[in-house]
């Protein structure tokens, strides 16, 4: 896409916006009903319309994924310890130092990214009390054995599913596992209400639980039934979100498309892997993750500066690890030696930019300067 000073530059994603006159009559219906927040017309819809459209039984929108994974750590009471991944946007572990829990680092999986369930007992304490997994970049963590792990320790569990929207795993919504799921509907994520977020629950109880968590605690004018917060979404981003959910088949659609340019473009290029999609998984393509080897051409770093010489701006999703940032450096956990898989990915990888409206000719510039280093 063309800058306004007229040079070209490409990011690791561009914001999906509906075309504008298609939002006016929104618009004007809220200016005209003078609802615009607390569950009103717009809201109620899009609740529904995103359980339908995702295949899940309950949903609780809120103004973003952060507070909305505050809020499910409360909803469920967790304290103490909560086992985690470092591998992930920093969201993920600051839901838990706002709680005053301690997050606890487990490696990754070096196939999925996502936590190694074979690693998690071993850290398991009596001061644990969930775990909190990521389905990093949509791929699907290996559900079964973490939920076992879950039920034999009794434990709670819950899923960072910020990139899973619409991600199918084995027939249904990906974010029908563990015990919660919160999505994020920030203008970057595959689906956006500019910002915004919610938690996928499994029944009726929990979904009046948390809407009332997520507004102060109010039951009614006079009820309130518990230390709750500001968490709903406005009518503004609501309406948004009715308006994006009909062309988000047109948009997983063309992400698909250019995760398929990728992988023939760049397929038998030595030293660089395009991360292969899980099995039994319809993915969301919410990111092109590659992992430059050793036996390519030039560094990761090297690679990633000469595409930002060229004005391409991709991302090294997730470099530095969380574990590495000053408030969870010092905690045990963070040490390198518990975390080698993690770190090596975190070394290799970059983001390729994927959005629609990304073109075929800029997708050969970004796989040109690649497979001509
Ligand atoms: C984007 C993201 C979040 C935070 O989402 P917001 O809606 O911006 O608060 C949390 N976790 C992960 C893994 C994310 O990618």
């Amino acid at each position: 896409m063309k800058k306004t000073d007229g040079t070209s530059a490409i990011y690791v994603t561009q914001p999906v916006l509906p075309p504008l006159e298609e939002f006016m009559p929104y618009l004007e219906k809220i200016w005209a009903n003078k609802i615009l927040t607390n569950s009103g017309p717009f809201h109620q819809e899009l609740e529904q319309a995103l359980c339908d459209y995702l295949g899940v039984k309950h949903l609780c929108l809120f103004a973003n994924a952060t507070i909305a994974l505050i809020t499910a750590l409360q909803s469920l009471r967790i304290h103490g310890e909560v086992i985690t991944t470092p591998y992930s946007f920093v969201a993920t572990a600051h839901s838990l130092l706002w709680n005053g829990i301690k997050p606890v680092f487990v490696d990754i999986d070096p196939e999925t990214f996502n936590l190694d369930a074979s690693k998690i007992e071993a850290a398991i304490t009596p001061e644990t009390s969930a775990i909190m997994p990521v389905h990093c970049y949509g791929r699907p963590c290996d559900v079964d054995r973490i939920q076992k792990i879950a039920d034999n320790y009794g434990l709670k569990l819950i899923y960072d599913a910020a990139h899973a929207f619409g991600v199918q795993y084995r027939g249904e919504s990906l974010l029908n596992f563990g015990d919660l799921a919160i999505l994020s509907f920030h203008a970057t994520k595959v689906f956006n209400t500019f910002e915004g977020g919610a938690i996928v629950c499994p029944d009726a109880k929990t979904k009046q639980h948390i809407d009332h968590l997520k507004n102060f605690g109010f039951v009614d004018e006079v009820t309130v039934v518990a230390p709750g917060i500001n968490g709903k979404m406005s009518e503004f981003n609501a309406a948004l979100g009715l308006l994006q959910l009909k062309g988000i088949d047109a948009v997983l659609d063309e992400r698909r498309h250019i995760a398929n340019l990728y992988r023939s473009k760049l397929s038998g290029v030595k030293g660089i892997i395009c991360v292969p999609d899980i099995a039994d998984t319809k993915p969301n393509n919410s990111y092109f993750p590659i992992l430059v080897e050793a036996d390519f051409a030039m560094s990761r770093d090297e690679l990633f500066q000469k595409l930002r010489q060229h004005q391409i701006y991709a991302r090294r999703y997730f470099y530095p690890l969380i574990s590495d940032f000053p408030m969870y450096r010092g905690l045990a956990s963070a040490a390198h030696s518990n975390l080698p898989v993690a770190r090596e990915i975190a070394s290799k990888v970059i983001c390729l930019p994927i959005y629609p409206g990304l073109n075929e000719a800029e997708l050969d510039t970004i796989t040109a300067l690649i497979t001509q280093s």
